[in-house]
């Protein structure tokens, strides 16, 4: 684990947010150092049937067949392969160290790790190698997906849904040891522009003035101070109008909404064409246009499998790993598959810590312990009742 992390780690596979495909040369580089370690394992293996494919966008897909005659779900793994570049990245030199009893490690401070997602990475290939070389080990149909350019928020931007086609699936990119996030917020983009009409104020109604920022004013006061970020809490969403753009005589008023619940999400649409709306009446002048309502990630709740919990409570008690579940006030890569219709998917831990930034460090055990966890969950699933 240490050593194959630590190799992963000393790739520079930062994404770039400007030019997010392509994807970095990084990237492809580290996607290519994935493929030839499985390749290898393949090799080693006597299972033919198993394949890896790095495809020109730079994705990993990895499938190993079913071993056993009944039928039984699929499992898919997904984890990222590029690293954040939101802190220092380059030329990385990993810091093997010790930390309460813990391997860890870490960098010199002066660039950031990449532990997120490296260490999911690792986990995945170091399950891939045991899957393949213990052929006593009895499990259904594996998926693995290495993903460019996920904190960029890009993952599911070029993802081949015939080749990672899970029934079940679980992410590993999760920071806080032993808890695993089984639901997270739906994400919006709304972005709505205000078209002014200049004209001489002392004329103003004559000239039919059209005030854009004074629209643009009344449209984010006309939410409730309930419905705002601050304000929210657990598994309460907000609609967060964060950014005015002003060019020229017009504005545009970017904005997140944010929800767990489709009710709760239905209500906030009615709220936003409710201030369109009003907005539009008391300022006739102005022209109002939508120019922006995009799912960026979607509840994975809402498509998860329904045994999956069970699933990983049955894995934890075997291997005896206290979990925790959790509700993700974000979003993970699984909830950017479910907003382009692939299934939704748990966040694991992954023993990732201090993520995009130049303390970021691994901690071995952790990753040892998420890697037990997961090689039950494959040897449940033929199990599951
Ligand atoms: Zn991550």
């Amino acid at each position: 684990m240490l050593a194959t992390f630590i190799k992963y780690a000393s790739i520079d596979s930062q994404s770039d947010d400007e030019t997010p495909w392509p994807c970095t040369a990084g990237q492809l580089e580290m996607a290519q150092a994935i493929a030839a370690d499985v390749k290898q394992a393949i090799d080693k293996s006597c299972v033919r049937e198993a394949s890896v494919e790095v495809s020109a966008d730079g994705y990993v897909y990895v499938r190993i067949p079913s071993n056993i005659k009944s039928e039984c779900p699929s499992l898919g793994i997904s984890c990222h392969l590029d690293v954040t570049p939101e802190a220092k990245g380059g030329n990385i030199k990993p810091i093997v160290d010790l930390l309460n009893g813990h391997t860890v490690v870490r960098t010199d401070g002066s660039t950031l790790l990449g532990a997120d997602d490296k260490c999911g990475v690792t986990i995945a290939v170091e399950l891939i190698r045991t899957v393949l070389l213990t052929p006593t080990i009895k499990h259904g149909n594996l998926f693995f997906v290495f993903c460019p350019n996920e904190d960029v928020g890009r993952a599911a931007d070029k993802i081949d849904a015939t080749a990672f086609c899970p029934d079940i699936l679980f992410d590993l990119d999760g920071e806080e040891f032993g808890v695993i996030t089984k639901s997270n917020f739906t994400a919006r983009r709304f972005d709505v522009k205000f078209i002014g009409h200049d004209a001489h104020p002392g004329d103003a109604k004559a000239q039919k003035y059209g005030d854009a920022i004074a629209a643009a004013a009344a449209y984010v006061s006309y939410f409730p101070v309930e419905c705002r970020p601050e304000n929210s809490e657990g598994k309460q969403g907000y609609i967060h109008p964060w950014n005015f753009a002003k060019e020229g005589v017009d504005v545009t008023v970017n904005s997140r909404v944010r929800y767990f619940d489709k009710s709760e999400g239905e209500l906030f649409d009615r709220m936003l064409a409710g201030a369109i709306a009003d907005v539009g009446r008391k300022f006739p002048n102005v022209k109002i246009e939508v120019v922006a309502d995009e799912l960026q990630y979607e509840n994975v709740a809402y498509t998860l499998h329904p045994q999956a919990q069970l699933l990983v409570e049955n894995a934890a008690s075997k291997v005896g790993m206290d979990i925790k579940f959790a509700d993700e006030r974000g979003g993970t890569t699984s909830a950017m598959m479910a907003a382009r219709g692939l299934k939704g998917g748990m966040c694991v831990f992954a023993g990732m810590h201090n993520v995009h930034s130049t303390r970021e460090y691994a901690d071995i055990h952790e990753m040892e312990e998420a890697y037990s966890l997961m090689l039950e969950v494959i040897k449940e699933i033929p199990i599951l009742k």
